[in-house]
């Protein structure tokens, strides 16, 4: 079978693979690529996606991301389904729209401009009428199930912990008479999230698509991590100054819509107002709301106690431009939670116009920043960065919060990854920048000792054919020096935690496997490993005593 890598490959942004079984062709994911011209220039020519022959359509989530260019396929002749769960369906709904509407906007003002300059008019990748017209074809599958889509084709959602209805899928095929299995990881989440479940595990599998947004860093934990922000607020509480944190409208938002209503509940914080400055942000927190079935036990105990996370009289959701405006009116401390989330589009950009150059103000960035972005720049230490055509000068405090993000770190990646109980596992680091997808894909290998490589873009492979060692690209792998593999270090308070919920989890992994395999009647664990348990009870007993 045949495999074509058509986006979120050496970049963070365009996720789309092509998949061929015979006459049977159909992508997993159909994002738009997002951050710079070069790459954005690959979002008008998508005649190698081969609209016309899909037949279908596998939807991880409903970040742009991920489903950008659906409707663009659409008008370029693609008629089968899209399948994915039904909150992203919902999502979709108003992010495929909202995404034609930019579209929109856009051509219009590239064609004025062009006017202006003697040349041609503009046209949109999309329109909001295109979206509509795609949004037809969505057909939702629950998590867990299972369906048969075509002959020898078979595929299981289950839930990636990510964002609202996020998937990781599951593919069967079937080759030559024999049973094959893919999975595509999808944008992984962290385990202690708020709002959606942990991330499902997942032991069997031939080949892997694993996402690396993250695979060079380690976030601090959750905790760590409000405590920060708890600071930050308290400081611009005292500088009687605001915090703006540029988030996507899609989990990240309600995250800390979550986050800063239990701050002010536990009367950590007075209450101030958290303006939610964005109308994708708000339909999305309406759909949080229509879909309770995708939540935790913590946010349904919530619920079941009458309260809805989501729904605090600080919380001020602007949806109207004039609402929006008035935000600068109001002078007290408080907090501007706006998108886009990397400060591209969108009402952030006027909130950072307003802000960056203030000195007590605070920029708070808790999302991934891809290269090319405005918030990238912010993050990289840019002096000035140019806000609707004008240099605004970067003096506000910067903060980068990784602990929210949405992506699992390295450890949570390999920590995943660990389940997998295939040795001749086949994986594809994808969803990364270069550098980070080359260092995950060597820790693979070296951990694992699985097949790991990172494809280019337009790379086409071809699955389960004889077995050929994968020659890693060392000419680029000698450049990866070992420290960049993980950016951040911390500190060894925090290295201990991290430690100890390292140990706690892989206790309960063995416990797990221990279980199971006794459970199927099998002598686990075997004398050798006894032995090593035992030693390593030793050691931990005699650490203890030296405390
Ligand atoms: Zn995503
Ligand atoms: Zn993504």
């Amino acid at each position: 079978m045949r495999v074509e890598f058509l986006g979120g490959v050496r970049t963070v942004t365009g996720s789309a693979t092509l998949l061929e079984k015979g006459s049977l062709k159909w992508l997993v994911d159909c994002g738009m690529f997002q951050g710079g011209k070069d790459l954005e220039g690959r979002n008008r020519s998508i005649r190698h996606y081969y609209p016309e022959d899909l037949s279908f359509i596998l939807l991880t989530h409903a970040h742009i991301d991920h489903s950008g260019l659906i409707p663009k396929l659409f008008k370029e002749g693609f008629h089968g389904k899209v399948i994915c769960t039904k909150a992203t369906l919902d999502l979709c709904e108003v992010m495929l729209k909202d995404s034609g509407h930019i579209q929109e906007m856009e051509a219009e003002w590239r064609s004025r401009k062009g006017k202006r300059a003697g040349g041609e008019g503009a046209t949109p990748l999309y329109t909001v009428k295109d979206a509509e017209r795609s949004l037809q074809y969505f057909q939702t599958i629950g998590y867990n199930e299972v369906l048969q889509i075509t002959d020898g084709v078979k595929v299981r959602f289950q839930d990636a912990g990510h964002i609202l209805g996020s998937a990781m899928i599951e593919i069967w095929v079937e080759e030559e008479g024999e049973e094959k299995k893919i999975v595509f990881s999808g944008d992984l989440g962290n385990f202690d999230q708020p709002i959606v479940r942990d991330p499902s595990l997942i032991e069997e599998g031939d080949v892997l698509w694993l996402e690396s947004t993250y695979g060079n860093r380690l976030h601090k934990s959750r905790e760590e991590t409000v405590q920060e922000l708890l600071k930050i607020i308290q400081e611009a509480l005292r500088d009687q100054a605001k915090v703006i944190i540029p988030a996507f409208a899609v989990e990240r938002t309600q995250d800390i819509i979550f986050t800063v209503g239990q701050l002010i509940r536990k009367g950590r914080i007075p209450s101030i107002p958290v303006y939610i400055d964005s109308p994708l942000a708000i339909s999305a927190t309406e759909i949080f709301k229509r879909n309770p079935d995708c939540f935790d036990e913590e946010t349904n105990a919530l619920l079941l106690g009458g309260e809805n996370p989501l729904e605090r009289p600080e919380i001020i959701y602007t949806r109207t431009t004039e609402e929006s405006k008035a935000i600068n009116e109001d002078s007290r401390p408080g907090m501007i939670i706006s998108a886009s989330g990397m400060c591209d589009s969108g009402r952030i950009q006027h909130h950072l116009k307003h802000h960056l150059w203030r000195e007590a103000s605070h920029i708070v960035m808790i999302g991934y920043q891809a290269e090319g972005t405005v918030g990238r720049r912010i993050v990289d230490g840019a002096k000035t960065v140019r806000l609707f055509g004008e240099e605004i000068a970067v003096k506000a405090h910067i903060h980068t919060l990784g602990g929210f993000s949405a992506h699992a770190d390295q450890k949570g990646l390999l920590e995943w990854l660990s389940h997998f109980n295939n040795p001749r596992l086949e994986v594809f680091v994808n969803h990364g920048e270069e550098k980070t997808s080359m260092g995950l894909g060597q820790l693979i290998r070296e951990q694992f000792h699985f097949r790991a490589s990172v494809p280019q873009w337009k790379e086409t492979r071809f699955l389960f054919g004889p077995e050929k060692e994968i020659v890693p690209e060392t000419a680029e792998i000698e450049n990866f020096a070992q420290e960049e593999r993980v950016e951040k270090v911390s500190a060894p308070g925090e290295r201990l935690s991290a430690l100890f919920r390292d140990l706690d989890r892989n206790y309960k992994r063995l416990r797990r496997k221990s279980k199971k395999e006794r459970s199927r009647g099998k002598a686990f664990p075997d004398s050798r490993w006894l032995k090593q348990l035992e030693e390593i009870n030793e050691k931990l007993e005699k650490l203890e005593s030296e405390l």
